[in-house]
């Protein structure tokens, strides 16, 4: 826990927010401002602060399980999806996440 992080709030449970999946490692939910029909957040459920800052690479497994399924649940698999980290001084939440995102179609990547 870090503390005044969001992300580690809505991983523990402090701010309510639904989840889409939830294993020991990871929560996904629902991007508060969505840029796309889908916009998903995978986290790990410690404070991790960015994507260089894994350690244990377990966590690589139960993030892309967690993205895999939501893609799926989303039928995302037939209607384009993206999948992206911001990181290095790109993110504005210092709390490592995936960002899940479609429909998306070819050249259609903004
Ligand atoms: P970044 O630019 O760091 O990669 O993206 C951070 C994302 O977190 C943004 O898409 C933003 O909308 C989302 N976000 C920021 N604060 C909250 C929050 O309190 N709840 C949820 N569900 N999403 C958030
Ligand atoms: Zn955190």
């Amino acid at each position: 826990m870090m503390k005044d992080c969001i992300f580690c709030k809505i991983a523990l449970g402090e701010i309510h927010t639904e989840f889409l999946y939830e294993d020991e490692y990871v929560v996904a939910f629902n991007d508060i401002h969505p840029v796309k029909p889908v916009h998903v957040l995978v986290i790990p459920k410690n404070h991790i602060a960015e994507f260089i800052a894994v350690e244990d690479t377990t966590l690589y497994q139960h993030l892309f399980t967690a993205v895999k399924k939501i893609v799926g649940e989303k039928e995302l698999q037939t209607k384009g999806y993206r999948i992206i980290v911001n990181g290095g001084g790109a993110q504005d939440v210092d709390h490592l996440h995936v960002h899940i995102m479609g429909p998306v179609s070819p050249s259609n990547h903004e």
